[in-house]
């Protein structure tokens, strides 16, 4: 098992679990959301600035294992900028590849960096360490109070 989750953590996957990009709250964040998995204990929290339609800020903190940090890390830089709904098919683009049977699921969305996540469809568990920071993300967007959890 560790030597095949070993093989998931790609330098990216590394580099971003490491490194987080946009950790943090940025300063004008009007919404946020709080994802837990309780499967691998992983907690995000995501902040956004929605203006005109598109993602203007975002961010995120928390704690968990290498492939919940380096997802969401890697999700705050592929969405900021982006319009919303541009980023909820984003978001089910990337949920097709990492449950997709196929070897290449074919996809009309860039997925770009995200494609980093494909070899995480091997560990259905690690799927949800993968999508927890989207989950969040679109609970932000929609301004859910409660808590998302990824059961
Ligand atoms: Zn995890």
């Amino acid at each position: 098992m560790m030597s095949d989750l070993r093989d998931l953590y790609q330098d990216l996957i590394l580099d971003h679990s490491k490194r987080p990009r946009n950790f943090g709250r940025p300063p004008g964040a009007t919404l946020e959301a709080r994802g837990y998995n309780p499967l691998c204990g992983d907690r995000v929290t995501v902040y956004l600035r929605v203006e005109d339609d598109a993602v203007r800020e975002i961010g995120f903190e928390g704690s968990g294992c290498a492939i919940s940090t380096a997802s969401a890390s890697i999700m705050t830089e592929s969405l900021a900028g982006r319009r919303t709904g541009e980023a909820l098919r984003l978001f089910e683009a990337f949920h097709r590849l990492l449950t997709s049977k196929e070897k290449a699921p074919r996809d009309a969305e860039r997925l770009g960096k995200l494609e980093v996540f494909a070899g995480v469809r091997e560990f259905p568990v690690r799927v949800k360490c993968a999508t927890l920071a989207w989950h969040t993300f679109k609970a932000a967007l929609e301004s859910r109070p409660e808590p998302v959890t990824t059961e």
